[in-house]
């Protein structure tokens, strides 16, 4: 049996490894120069990490993630902790495995990186598929043609495999917004924030920070819902997720100085940014 795949992102490369470990002949097609990911940082809980395991990766895994302890959720305007989910060795006693926090680029490395020679197909982008009684055709716009028994469609959210599938979906935009930042752990040592999950719940938003890459940095995700109808008003929701990183640093500075905030807890600008927000 063959499958083709359509998309390396971290499904399609994911699904390679999975097919091939169950010896199954795969044949990965991408359509960009290199199998690269942007963004910042995943949190990757026992589910998967149990399956990377199985699939030869448990080491690797080890050594790109960092394992969480614990998640603390706390109140974004007091910063009183309001729930604690145990992770590290009782979690994984629960659940099975760890829960790791990767950097995005370091996931789709490891994935493609287990992947053999001559699996991963770049620069060709599907362009349709034909069904028959025996199997499938992809045609690629470089005039490529792959043939196999089945086909995978792993090209993101704008897929071509699904829009012939299912024909033409409207996507709905959700009005929610989030920002995404990378920040060097020096720059947030005054935080003191333990190589944790922090998620910070807030009146229509909130924030995650979590570490990624062995310690070296750490994701910053402050979300919030945006009416973005025009450039200015995504800007100011870019201020406003820069005040609301400025909250959290300093709703850890009051943890640690064990100072009161001011009635309401707005998101006032004020405070130093450890980073532009991206
Ligand atoms: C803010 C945010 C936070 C998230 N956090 C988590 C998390 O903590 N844990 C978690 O498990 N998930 C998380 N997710 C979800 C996860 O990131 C996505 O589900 C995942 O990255 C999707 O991967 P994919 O391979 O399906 O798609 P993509 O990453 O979009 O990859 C699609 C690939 O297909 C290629 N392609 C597209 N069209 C074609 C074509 N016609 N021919 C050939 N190639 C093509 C593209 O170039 C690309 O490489 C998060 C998502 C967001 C937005």
């Amino acid at each position: 049996m063959k499958v083709i795949i359509v998309g390396g992102g971290i499904g399609g490369a994911a699904a390679a490894l999975a097919l091939l470990h169950e010896g199954i002949g795969v044949e990965l097609y991408e359509r960009t120069g290199e199998i690269s990911e942007i963004g910042a940082g995943l949190q990757i809980a026992a589910n998967a990490s149990r399956v990377l395991r199985r699939l030869g990766l448990g080491q690797e895994l080890e050594r790109v993630g960092v394992p969480a302890r614990r998640v603390s959720m706390c109140d974004l305007r007091t910063d009183r902790e309001l729930h604690v989910t145990p992770l590290g060795e009782a979690g994984a006693a629960r659940y099975g495995d760890g829960f790791y926090q990767v950097h995005r680029p370091d996931l789709l490395e490891m994935l493609a990186g287990a992947l053999p020679r001559g699996i991963v197909h770049l620069n060709e982008r599907a362009t349709g598929f034909r069904q028959d009684e025996a199997g499938v055709t992809v045609e690629f716009e470089s005039g490529h043609i792959a043939r196999g028994d089945v086909l995978v469609g792993a090209d993101g959210i704008h897929s071509t495999v699904r829009r012939q599938l299912l024909g033409e979906q409207e996507l709905e935009f959700a009005r929610l917004v989030a920002w995404r930042a990378l920040i060097p752990v020096a720059r947030a040592a005054s935080l003191g924030l333990e190589p944790d999950c922090h998620v910070w719940w807030g009146p229509d938003r909130s924030a995650v920070v979590y570490w990624v890459r062995a310690m070296e940095l750490l994701a910053n995700l402050p979300e919030g819902i945006a009416r973005p109808q025009s450039r200015r008003a995504l800007r100011r929701v870019g201020a406003g997720a820069k005040a609301q990183w400025c909250c959290v640093e300093r709703a850890q500075h009051r943890r640690r100085s064990a100072r009161r905030l001011p009635a309401g807890g707005s998101l006032s600008r004020r405070g130093r940014c450890c980073s532009s927000v991206v």
